[in-house]
């Protein structure tokens, strides 16, 4: 295995310079590992390095597509269609990079792949171990498809000491003895306050450090999480003990928002002791932190409040709709305004309460879901919106319950369901293949034998002349990313139309609508596509940014 890099002082021209990072987390899971990484990443760009960041994942899942949002929060779906962990959201919002389907792997992945060149002889009939065969294989991954980057940063999942995660940290130490590579290791731990002994306690960091000595591996720089200042006797404490100079022990203290982490890390000298390490001279990379002052000071200063009605079905990890959470808080900074997120469970509630709780919002939105459970509540959720004017904001499943519901109150087609929950006469929510023409279905490629596939990552849609989401846009052409499986059905399209509703999206080949609006209703949007995914503190989504700026004057 070859590892093209090389120490800045061992600059070659011709070959790129690229240093490793890989960031570690001990004592603790839920640190903020992926926000640390995302953060660095951030200070790094904002002194003009060319930084990546990638994850590995410990577990053994193949991929995330399938893990449940109770257990693992959200699934984020990148561009290329990835599923990926919802830490590759942070990154993207930190670094306004869009993330890759290379960006990500796992432990069933890295084990998959081993075992797939087993089978096809690749290995030569050689006795297949965990090192050299997994360890090569993790190595593959973290030099592969790199593009002349300065800096990529490797944010190691789980906690240090966990089984899974032992083969990471072989492959970690043998690219660190291997001297003609530069990089550096983070260990991220937790240092708690021990209220009986009024003290902060050091030990659990000692330990973690020595969990990573047992793996061969001495860290550069620990980050020491914690909810109180950390005194100097603490700080020296674990630069004694970890064999760590002190000005590379970093409090990592709470923030108030997630978006003062990069402004709080750098306070710390975080980016600073880092760029040391890979010998660099930190005063020809000076750093604006401007971007991240202005996003701070609209959260830290508001000139209105909103509070937006959310109901959804994995109420109790809020993990689980985090980029969501973040476009609406994006929606507020664009426009000044502190959002209030009323989180409404419909599967606990019964059409009643849900109706009850919707007269404190100034906006409801229908999330993305797979599944029937709750969705009742949901469809009386948006007839509510309809009705009283509320702005309605239907995300994927979100828009599908709108049309359920239109098709139902509106046009009375009764029956009107989505084939996802039960076989109806009226299924306006369908596979492709379950309503639409062989001759269109051929001409999408799709084999109407196999039924439908998950339609995963950015299409494009084009909006119509006129309509309230082009405005909203400002451009005829977009490219939004998806995840789902079930499609409006096409066939009753002339209904809705003469109703009042207007499919002011459609894919390019005018055969799958992507946006639904109604003409009559102040702010009534549904999107067949995931807009949150892309939305970020410094760029926030148009469509959030215009249904914020509705419910502030619902709320006037
Ligand atoms: N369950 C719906 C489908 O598969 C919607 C998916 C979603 O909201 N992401 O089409």
């Amino acid at each position: 295995l070859l590892l093209t890099c090389y120490r800045s002082s061992d600059y070659v021209s011709g070959y790129s310079v690229m240093h490793f990072v890989f960031i570690t987390g001990g004592v603790a899971s839920s640190l903020g590992k992926g926000l640390a990484s995302a953060s660095l990443a951030s200070l790094l760009q904002l002194r003009n390095f060319k930084v990546r960041l990638r994850k590995l994942d410990p577990y053994l899942n193949v991929d995330p597509g399938t893990m449940s949002p109770y257990q693992h929060g959200e699934v984020y779906v990148t561009d290329d269609g990835a599923e990926t962990d919802l830490d590759l959201g942070h990154y993207e919002r930190f670094t306004n990079q869009s993330a890759k389907k290379s960006d990500s792997i796992s432990s069933g992945k890295i084990y998959s792949n081993v075992l797939r060149k087993e089978r096809k002889g690749d290995y030569l009939g050689a006795t297949i171990q965990v090192i050299p065969h997994v360890t090569n294989e993790i190595k593959l991954f973290i030099n592969s498809d790199l593009n002349n980057e300065d800096i990529v940063i490797y944010e190691i999942g789980g906690t240090v000491g966990d089984i899974e995660s032992l083969p990471f940290l072989e492959a970690i130490r043998q690219i660190r003895n291997d001297k003609s590579i530069s990089s550096a290791l983070i260990h991220m731990t937790y240092v708690p306050f021990l209220s009986s002994a009024g003290e902060l306690k050091t030990k659990p960091t000692q330990h973690s450090v020595k969990e990573l000595l047992n793996a061969g591996i001495q860290p550069d720089i620990i980050m020491c999480r914690c909810e109180k200042q950390i005194n100097q006797d603490a700080l020296e404490k674990i630069s004694l003990f970890c064999n760590v100079k002190k000005e590379d022990v970093i409090p990592a203290l709470n923030s108030s928002s997630i978006y003062e982490v990069p402004s709080s890390y750098y306070e710390a000298g975080l980016d600073t002791s880092l760029l040391n390490h890979l010998g660099y001279h930190i005063n020809q990379y000076p750093l604006d932190l401007d971007p991240w002052k202005k996003v701070i000071s609209k959260i830290n200063n508001p000139t209105s409040k909103v509070t937006i009605g959310v109901v959804g079905k994995y109420m109790n990890l809020k993990d689980s709709y985090k980029s969501l959470n973040e476009a609406l808080i994006h929606g507020g900074i664009a426009n000044s305004a502190y959002v209030d997120i009323h989180w409404i469970n419909s599967e606990e509630l019964d059409t009643k309460k849900i109706l009850k709780e919707l007269q404190k919002v100034d906006g409801i939105l229908i999330p993305g879901g797979f599944g029937y459970r709750g969705i009742e509540g949901k469809i009386n959720a948006i007839k509510y919106a309809r009705e009283n004017n509320i702005p309605f904001f239907g995300i994927c499943l979100g828009m599908q319950l709108a049309v359920i519901e239109i098709a139902r109150n509106v046009l009375k087609l009764e029956k009107a369901n989505s084939t996802e929950f039960v076989e109806t006469d009226d299924p306006v929510i369908g596979l492709m293949t379950e309503w639409h023409s062989k001759d269109k279905l051929e001409k999408r490629s799709i084999n109407s034998d196999k039924g439908g596939t998950m339609r995963l990552g950015a299409y494009e849609a084009i909006l119509k002349e006129g309509s309230k989401i082009k405005k909203i846009y400002n451009k005829g052409k977009i490219s939004e990313r998806h995840r789902h499986r079930y499609e409006v059905n096409t066939n009753y399209l002339d209904k809705f139309i003469k109703n009042g509703f207007e499919y002011s999206g459609m894919s390019p080949d005018n055969i799958l609508p992507e946006v639904l609006e109604s003409k009559d209703h102040p702010w009534f949007i549904g999107v067949q596509f995931h807009p949150e995914l892309k939305s970020r503190p410094q760029e926030p989504h148009p469509l959030f940014v215009s249904f914020i700026k509705n419910c502030i004057k619902s709320n006037d």
